[in-house]
């Protein structure tokens, strides 16, 4: 499914029985955990930090097929929820994946009319939980889509084990409440390294070995339709929950560490007990082992909340720090409510001395531990360790500091070298050049690299394969024709239905471009319909300009993209053309990651087998660069650097090119289109080269040595 990475080893481990030892990385352990659950079917849309998870799931396919389970690579995330009603009428365990929040956006009607007739099956939803530093999505958590929706929510303690066995856990408590669960892995959790014992696969009892001889009966209250919405809504709350809360009593999955601070303690969310235990070490409140002197609740289920857990865990204690990342503060509030209703006096911190939004960073959680301890000040705690505490972490911070360079250059994100998507930003800036500031509809993917340095293009972004359709209100109220960008992942995964047949239907006057690469490139290259490889190696065999074109698009083009001249042409064309309705360009050219990975294999092989090889590689001639940087200005290549000025007679650096140049050409082709300088040389760099290229060496060779060695 992925041209990114192969699974080979990590498929091994999917393989390991009861007495085996499994060692690896948390996403592959959530596979592991789902096959020894009995699961009878998977699927999902790949998302970071999730991908692998089905991308795994996919290159297991012989083991998919030996325990009966059936995998289904979702058009996109409403299709993977929707899958899971399966689990509505038969007693099959399933589970899908995708990146939240953005992931549970597009889910979001499948998976209410998803929770509200409730499953028969165990139905599990695993979602990369893209929140806080180094996410790449906007910042709202998956709590509150669990808690509109009646979906309990599983946030494990980072532990293999812990998360092994609460993927385990989560089959038989949706059974036991009809309810859906969900269980958010953040990026850490996703590639966090240990072990844990395995247990034997379970084939399920109904899969595609095993199949159903009749289809379930005919059951109205299955329905998400009224009048029996009416009646789902009550037994969420009244048979659901109570039947979820008695579940996760019984089966003690969340967890209380004690401690010998007993009037205070820390209520958290699963998710943050790895920071919480190295902070408290750090005030010499924990040991290595994560032996706490704080006494913790550890919410390993964030929805729902068990009164009679929090109030037993409150019970004597003079306060309690509640972290719950982001806001609203859900779970604070619950707890606050729940101490109120019991009379309980615990006093509750939460909010109050931790930040309102955002991760809780380490630092976050030292600081805010650290005024909850100043303000309780519990019996048998020295205050003196948070002020050592404090002065350490001032002078770490400080010393950081001090050791990094003054004028260290800030480094945008930026596309990767070669990438195909980059010239068509570069057309777009030269054009704009001539014809002036057009709006630019951006969208999710590789391409929104352009909202960076140096191209700083797009107005908004509105979701994965929205471009499209967040222009529709921009064109009636301006005189120039706006540009949507979108990729050749986000044209399937929602554009061509939200975005293009709406613009038909609206007789819309746009000029969309559509990066066509090959993959959903930013999650790790999985295929996609137009990919020209497929499930088993074979080509999907769809294509977008036939789509498009079957649908009516008056005005289509199909441009290499490297091409920066004719892709000027085409863009210009596009922005003044008389001819009404949609005009799409398609920008054709390979993801240089995918390529590049491609290449290695294929030219290794071809050096073997005493094959012709080339690498081009592109250069400046030194003497030529007059040091302007407008190459490096429109286009932005990480290979394109600077460096001294050999002439003792001028002071500009010059422009050159670095080692990881891959000779995608673009800076040659920008330097022509743009009239710059003719600086850029090519090399082609010839493996195992032709009787005819070694004679034309040869003599190269000898005239250049004749004419170095001059006339004398
Ligand atoms: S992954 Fe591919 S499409 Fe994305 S920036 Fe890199 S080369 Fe471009
Ligand atoms: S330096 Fe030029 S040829 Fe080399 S990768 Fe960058 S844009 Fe492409």
């Amino acid at each position: 499914m992925s041209a990114e990475r192969s699974f080979r080893a990590e498929v091994k481990s999917l393989r390991l029985g009861a007495g085996e030892t499994f060692h690896g990385e948390g996403v592959v352990a959530v596979t592991k955990a789902l096959l020894q659950s009995g699961v009878a079917y998977v699927g999902g849309y790949q998302g970071a930090p999730v991908s692998h998870l089905l991308d795994l799931l996919v290159d297991a396919r012989d083991l998919m097929d030996e325990l009966g389970i059936h995998v289904e690579t979702c058009a996109n995330e409403a299709a993977a929820a929707a899958m899971l009603g399966a689990s509505i009428n038969y007693p099959l365990r399933g589970a899908v994946t995708w990146k939240s929040i953005v992931g549970s956006n597009v889910a979001a009607d499948g998976l209410s009319n998803l929770a509200s007739p409730g499953v028969t099956g165990g139905a599990l939803i695993v979602v990369g939980e893209d929140y806080g530093e180094g996410a790449s999505v906007i910042q709202e958590r998956s709590l509150a889509v669990a808690m509109k929706s009646g979906i309990w929510l599983l946030d494990p303690r980072p532990s293999l084990e812990r998360i092994v066995t609460m993927v385990e856990h989560a089959f038989p408590l949706s059974e036991a409440s009809n309810a859906p669960v969900m269980i958010q892995l953040r990026v850490r959790a996703c590639h966090l390294q240990g072990s844990f014992a395995a247990r034997d696969n379970v084939a399920p009892p109904v899969g595609t070995r095993s199949p159903l001889s009749e289809p379930a009966a005919f059951d109205y209250s299955r329905l998400a339709h009224p009048p029996v919405t009416f009646e789902h809504e009550k037994l969420k709350v009244e048979r659901r929950l109570p039947a979820a809360r008695a579940y996760i009593r019984a089966h003690g999955l969340n967890e209380i560490f004690e401690g010998n601070l007993a009037k205070v303690g820390v209520v958290l969310t699963g998710g943050l007990y790895n920071t919480v235990i190295r902070r408290l070490e750090r005030l010499g409140l924990a040991d290595h082992f994560g032996d706490s002197r704080l006494p913790l609740l550890v919410l390993n289920v964030v929805h729902p909340l068990v009164p009679e857990e929090i109030e037993g865990f409150c019970a004597g204690k003079d306060a309690v720090l509640v972290l719950e990342e982001g806001n609203p503060e859900y779970i604070e509030q619950q707890v606050c409510t729940i101490l109120r209703r019991a009379g309980a006096g615990a006093r509750v911190f939460g909010k109050d001395v931790m930040p309102v939004a955002g991760e809780y960073t380490a630092e976050a959680v030292g600081e805010g531990l650290a005024a909850f301890l100043e303000a309780t000040r519990p019996a048998g705690f020295d205050g003196g360790l948070v002020a050592r505490e404090r002065t350490r972490v001032e002078e770490g911070r400080e010393g950081g500091l001090a050791a990094l360079p003054d004028d260290l250059p800030p480094r945008p994100p930026s596309f990767c070298t070669g990438c195909p998507e980059r010239p068509v930003f570069s057309a777009i800036k030269i054009l704009e050049q001539d014809v002036g500031r057009v709006h630019i509809a951006a969208d999710i993917g590789c391409h929104a690299f352009a909202t960076f340095e140096p191209f700083s293009m797009g107005n908004s972004i509105l979701g994965y394969g929205m471009s499209l359709a967040s222009a529709a209100a921009v064109a009636p109220f301006q005189r120039k024709r706006s540009i949507s960008i979108m990729g050749d992942g986000g044209f399937w995964h929602n554009g061509l239905a939200t975005g293009v047949i709406g613009n038909l239907l609206n007789e819309g006057d746009a000029v969309l471009v559509i990066m066509q690469n090959g993959f959903t490139s930013a999650t790790g290259q999985q295929y996609i319909p137009s990919s020209a490889r497929g499930k088993g190696g074979r080509p999907p065999g769809m294509d977008i300009a036939a789509t498009l074109r079957s649908l009516g698009v008056p005005w289509l083009r199909r441009v290499r993209s490297y091409s920066v001249g004719a892709m000027v042409d085409t863009l210009r064309e596009a922005l003044v053309t008389e001819r009404p309705g949609l005009k799409v360009i398609i920008a054709e050219g390979e993801c240089q990651l995918a390529r590049q990975r491609r290449l290695r294999g294929e030219n290794a092989l071809r050096l073997e087998n005493g094959e012709r090889v080339v690498q081009s590689r592109f250069g400046i001639d030194d003497e030529i660069c007059t040091g302007d940087h407008s190459c490096i200005r429109l286009s932005g290549c990480p290979s394109l650097t600077v460096k001294s000025n050999p002439d003792p007679l001028r002071d500009d650096p010059i422009a050159t090119i670095d080692e990881s140049c891959v000779g995608c050409g673009l800076c040659g082709e920008v330097a022509h289109a743009a009239t710059l300088c003719p600086s850029f040389y090519r090399v082609d760099r010839i493996r195992n080269p032709r009787p005819r290229e070694r004679r034309l060496a040869a003599i190269r060779g000898a005239v250049l040595g004749l004419l170095r060695r001059g006339p004398g």
